[in-house]
């Protein structure tokens, strides 16, 4: 299938691993050109130059912590000065948290906001001008599905990653008008190295091995009885990308195995 991806060119927060790598190497195989930002410089550059490499495109690497403005700035300035602007964003930079609501401090519901939702508002408001010059585009936000669905130990992580779902809607109905297509996945278990770190210390000196941590998760919690890979997330978000889903606008996508336990 002809997706009419070629020579496009989308921004990914957080593509140097994970699912955002995952994205970014399906869009350069449908050959997307690409913006790429993350925190640690080192391993960004080394999947930028292998994607290169590998796929023929055209990939910018830029270190940016997309909860701060100023980094926000300097990976959209590099953006206009490389490419000129961009027909695709991803938001998909985040992470989980773990605490408690009576004792969090302000500081980190603030970082979590930043990271999950101002990162999705500040990139819009800087690329969204641009993909309408171009003759429309497409904005996909990385939520959750524990925005709807939540996991007990990070209250914070479930109410930023909701904000962003609602934010997606709220931006969907404001871009219509300017032939931008904005939409919202939300993944459920997803089998990235950050998962198998924690697994492994989780089960440093016991019985069970990390591989068997894991395989309980996924029994306990998806039905199909398995993590998703990065690959089979990004599908769908090159999909969404694609104006094959040019009547896909203002949605909510839930890829989770059969996780989510009710009817949205
Ligand atoms: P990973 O931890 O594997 O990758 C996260 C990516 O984001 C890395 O490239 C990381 O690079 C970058 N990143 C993290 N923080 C920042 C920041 N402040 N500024 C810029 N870049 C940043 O995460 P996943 O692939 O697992 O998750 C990607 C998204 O998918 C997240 O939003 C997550 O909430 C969501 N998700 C994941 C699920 C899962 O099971 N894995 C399930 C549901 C949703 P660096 O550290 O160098 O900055």
């Amino acid at each position: 299938m002809d997706l009419g991806l070629k020579g496009k060119v989308a921004a990914i927060t957080g593509g140097s691993v994970g699912i955002g790598l995952a994205i970014a190497r399906a869009f350069a195989e449908e050959g997307v050109h690409l913006a790429l930002c993350a925190r640690n410089e080192d391993r960004l550059q080394d999947e930028c130059h292998r994607i290169e490499k590998e796929f023929g495109v055209h990939v910018l690497g830029v270190r940016a912590d997309v909860s701060k403005v100023e980094d926000i700035e300097a990976f959209t300035t590099a953006i206009h000065a490389t490419f000129g602007g961009v027909d695709i964003l991803i938001n998909n930079a985040g992470t989980g948290s773990e605490e408690k609501i009576l004792t969090a401090p302000d500081e980190r519901w603030q970082y979590y906001w930043d990271l999950h939702v101002m990162a999705a508002v500040r990139l819009s408001r800087a690329l969204a001008p641009g993909m309408a010059n171009r003759g429309g585009g497409v904005i996909l936000n990385n939520a959750s599905i524990c925005a709807t669905q939540p996991l007990y130990y990070e209250p914070i992580y479930n109410t930023t990653k909701a904000a962003l779902v609602m934010f997606s809607k709220c931006l969907a109905n404001e871009l219509i008008p300017m032939k931008i297509r904005v939409n919202v996945v939300n993944p459920g278990l997803v089998m990235t190295p950050d998962w198998v770190k924690t697994a492994k210390l989780l089960t440093e000196g016991k019985e069970t091995t990390w591989e068997q941590y894991l395989e309980n998760i996924a029994r306990e919690n998806a039905p199909i009885g398995r993590f998703a890979t990065p690959e089979e997330i990004a599908n769908l978000f090159v999909f969404l990308a694609s104006d094959k889903a040019s009547y896909c606008v203002g949605s909510t996508y839930y890829i989770d195995g059969g996780w989510l336990k009710v009817t949205t």
